[in-house]
């Protein structure tokens, strides 16, 4: 039977690490195994839905390059893959349960529950349904039924025995049904199923093989087992993922830092590196591989390698990654995704024109090295196309300097601009080795004013070769500009 695999996502909160890492686990498996990889939106709990979630999941996806075999916008033969859209099936799924004695309507109103909850807290009993309906006859369910009177469908727990399930990591894990919530609510009385119910005929009919999800779902396995009974339906198999810890060992939170992919993203990290090191949460392939791409991950991924231990979420260890993916990124498609964050701070101009074009392809092999982040690059280059921002006189003075030795410095430096403007960068170092000597300052005491006066920082990218991106009379105005703060 070959592997079909689903992420099921509830579209009420952004896409985070956790939600991420089991769709790529599920979307890995699937490519390595040869299977189908199934994208299903359960949103039936329509209070909680957020249309920004649902825009956030593809833009999530899409922005990591991942994409699925079946679900919303490419279709497939089991869907549709909304779980509103699939709300007749739950209900007729429902009362099948009912007809065959496996489930019943319920009454109950929404103030008796709430008495029930009272009197039960009261006296310090365990909180949940009575079962008062579980006992009504047939008949008089029907007629009330009929008679318009609101209901909501309940699963029959079995009251005695265990329920058992397997779980691929965890092993097998056995419930009494006495500790089994009491017949909870699979239909609500306005006719959506509750998430145990789509879920399950969902998965059943979407006929998956695997479950894999977060851990958080161990609790309701053995509800979802016995629905799968009721119905007369074999499990999938499950497989519960290892938890997600910040460094604290507690879960991973917002306490911890960034959690959603849409801040990660607007930090400037890279898809590869986010692929990479989520796979890398619970999951390894040997004791030493670290850099696996996402081709590596569709052939390598296996369920035998997960690891059961909780997985630690290390930014620093993200923070690596991305700028390994950074720098052997290829140019073009770096300076492509560079475009929105140099926008974004007010560096190139939207649309780019030709000149900021021109001059950020020539940038591009200057600061691939130094960065990080793509959000790295504005303070990088902002110098060569915006003006500098005011600075301080005694920031053009070398430490062990003098405002004199700057200002010949500088001096020395414009007027002999045309020698050392080369656009060979080796030639102009030639002559301002010999510029120095001349003068006597050390070289070092010469070029720091001018990288200041250039790039309004003594850090910079490499300064050669920046001049001649900034150009001649831009690099003659700043030289000036610089002699006269030093002349106040
Ligand atoms: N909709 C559930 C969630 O948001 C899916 C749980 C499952 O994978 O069964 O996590």
């Amino acid at each position: 039977m070959s592997v079909r695999v689903r992420y099921a996502p509830s579209p009420t909160g952004l896409q985070h690490i956790g939600g991420v890492r089991t769709a790529l686990f599920n979307y890995f498996f699937a490519r390595s195994s040869g299977g189908t990889f199934i994208l299903r939106i359960e949103d039936t709990d329509r209070e909680r839905y957020d249309p920004r979630a649902l825009q956030d999941i593809f833009d999530t996806f899409d922005w990591l390059g991942i994409q699925w075999d079946e679900g919303p916008r490419v279709g497939g033969p089991y869907g549709p893959y909304f779980q509103s859209e699939r709300t007749a099936l739950y209900r007729e799924h429902a009362e099948k349960l009912v007809q065959a004695g496996q489930g019943y309507y319920c009454f109950c109103t929404p103030e008796r529950l709430e008495k029930l909850r009272e009197e039960q807290t009261k006296q310090k009993e365990p909180i949940g349904y009575d079962r008062r309906c579980r006992s009504l006859t047939q008949e008089e369910a029907e007629r009330r039924k009929r008679g318009g009177e609101p209901y909501v469908v309940r699963l029959k727990i079995p009251l005695e025995g265990t329920t058992t399930f397997h779980d691929r990591l965890i092993g097998t894990v056995v419930h009494a049904n006495k500790d089994i919530n009491p017949d909870p609510v699979l239909l609500k009385s306005d006719g959506f199923p509750t998430y145990h119910l789509a879920n399950v005929v969902d998965d059943h009919h979407m006929r998956i093989t695997h479950i894999l999800r977060a851990q958080e779902w161990i609790p309701s396995c053995p509800l979802h087992v016995l629905i799968y009974q009721a119905f007369g339906w074999e499990p999938p198999e499950y497989c519960h993922l290892p938890m997600v810890m910040g460094s604290d060992g507690h879960k991973l939170s917002k306490r911890h830092g960034s959690t959603s992919l849409i801040e990660f993203r607007n930090a400037g990290y890279v898809p590869e590196a986010i692929i990479n090191y989520i796979s890398l949460l619970g999951w390894s392939y040997d004791d030493s591989r670290q850099l696996f791409t996402k081709e590596d991950l569709e052939k390598l991924f296996t369920l035998d390698k997960l690891n059961k231990a909780p997985a630690v979420f290390d930014y620093k260890k993200l923070e690596w990654f991305n700028g390994v993916y950074i720098r052997e990124r290829d140019k073009g498609k770096l300076k492509k995704e560079l475009i929105p964050f140099l926008q974004r701070d007010g560096i190139l101009s939207n649309p780019i024109t030709e000149e900021e074009d021109r001059k950020l392809t020539a940038c591009i092999p200057l600061i691939q090295e130094r960065l990080k982040f793509l959000t790295d690059a504005s303070q990088w280059v902002r110098f060569l196309f915006k003006d500098l921002p005011p600075y301080p006189a005694e920031a053009l003075i070398p430490k062990k300097g003098s405002k004199e030795e700057a200002r010949k410095s500088l001096e020395a430096l414009l007027t002999t601009i045309d020698q050392w403007f080369e656009k060979d960068p080796q030639k102009s170092e030639e002559f301002l080795r010999t510029l120095s000597e001349s003068l006597q300052i050390k070289l070092g005491n010469l070029l720091m004013p001018l990288r200041v006066a250039v790039t309004g920082s003594s850090v910079s990218p490499p300064l050669m070769e920046s001049i001649q991106i900034l150009g001649r009379e831009e690099t003659m105005k700043r030289i000036q500009r610089a002699l006269q703060l030093l002349s106040e």
